[in-house]
């Protein structure tokens, strides 16, 4: 198959690039604006690939959008590209509104435009997927799960953004008939993961002997699912999904941030010991919460599990190590990244 993925180059389109590349004879595009966030150096490894084709543009520039999807001509669309970290979603909401609900708009009608043209069977077996999140459900208490059923109640300017990108997905299902998925997962985490998110920050802040911040107590709760988990299941979202169906993605590892950071800190005590041989947890603050920080999130995967026979490979802790290891051993593609001095005004906070 020709998959377009946009956002390509950052954490989640890249893992799904990869395995895309490295496991499946399907060709991609990826379309991407390579914001702060998107990065060709998490590309590297399948650049040369024939199957492989890259394409710098803006998902709400709608002629550049035209011209990819009938050069290219692609069966799947993975809509990806999006603003995506909550902090800044709070610092500077008028990003996330133009990508996440212009550029979808424009992402969806311009579709539907190329999608018009296809044959009667093309048509058919064409699918937009649009990748979501778990966060447009809102807040949790300390039980219960999201399910594919669950009301919408956004709360910060990130999460809004991206539940009304999901209703307007929606919409050019119902109105106008594109053959549209979506998914909603949890928090993700591994290799390539841009070291602004909780897990990247505190193994390299760790590393530079700097504080590790937590919110508030640390007691906020995520689930969370290992990238390479994640890039699986779109694959099989959109390889098998029906159309019009909705699918919950979660790791079955429900954290608080504390833990997650402790788990972080002990695997890194055991892999690259502190040079006074005292414990990395030592480097541990707590800091003032995010305003309307969500106390849990967690889902309920048990229909993906059911009709698509996906479910997460790797628990927590593997998942942990792993990601540990590989920044232990890439310490070039997050240093170019600090080095960059990337918008580093957000670098020393974590975010669950
Ligand atoms: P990311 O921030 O790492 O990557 C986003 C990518 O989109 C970057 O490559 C960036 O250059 C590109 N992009 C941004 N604006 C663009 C524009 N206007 N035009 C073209 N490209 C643009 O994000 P991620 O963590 O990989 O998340 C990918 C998707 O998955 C997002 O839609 C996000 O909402 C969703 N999601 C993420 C998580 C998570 O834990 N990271 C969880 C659930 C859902």
């Amino acid at each position: 198959m020709r998959i377009l993925i946009t956002g390509g180059a950052g954490f989640i389109g890249s893992a799904l690039t990869r395995q895309l590349i490295s496991h499946t004879d399907h060709e991609v595009l990826v379309f991407d604006k390579l914001t702060y966030a998107g990065l060709l150096s998490s590309l590297e490894v399948v650049a040369s690939s024939s199957r492989y084709n890259f394409v710098q543009a803006d998902i709400c520039d709608a002629e550049a959008v035209a011209e990819v999807l009938a050069g290219f001509r692609p069966e799947v669309v993975a809509h990806l590209a999006a603003e995506s970290h909550v902090d800044r979603s709070i610092d500077g909401p008028a990003d996330f509104v133009q990508t996440n609900l212009v550029g979808t708009f424009v992402m969806l009608n311009q579709t539907l435009g190329y999608w018009r043209t296809l044959s009667d069977a093309d048509r058919a077996a064409f699918r937009f997927h649009h990748i979501s999140t778990d966060e447009v459900f809102g807040s949790l208490g300390d039980d219960g799960f999201f399910t594919e059923t669950s009301p919408y109640d956004p709360r910060s300017p990130y999460s809004a953004s991206k539940a009304g990108s999901d209703h307007l997905a929606r919409a050019w299902l119902h109105t106008y008939g594109l053959p549209v998925l979506v998914t909603n997962c949890s928090n993700n985490y591994g290799p390539y993961h841009f070291p602004e998110k909780l897990i990247p920050l505190i193994i390299v802040r760790a590393l530079n002997g700097e504080q590790l911040p937590v919110y508030g107590d640390g007691s906020n709760v995520r689930d969370w699912l290992f990238v390479d988990d994640h890039a699986r299941a779109l694959q099989a979202v959109f390889e098998r999904g029906e159309p019009g169906q909705t699918y919950n993605v979660g790791g079955n590892a429900e954290r608080k941030n504390i833990e997650v950071v402790k788990t972080v800190c002990s695997i890194l005590d055991r892999l690259q010991p502190r040079a006074d041989g005292k414990p990395y947890a030592n480097q541990i603050v707590f800091v003032t919460d995010r305003p309307g920080h969500d106390h849990r999130y967690a889902i309920d995967a048990s229909k993906i599990r059911a009709d698509l026979g996906w479910s997460p490979s790797v628990t927590f802790e593997e998942g942990v190590a792993r990601t540990v290891a590989w920044y232990l051993e890439n310490r070039t593609w997050w240093q170019d990244i600090l080095d960059a001095r990337y918008a580093t005004q957000r670098l020393g906070v974590a975010h669950g």
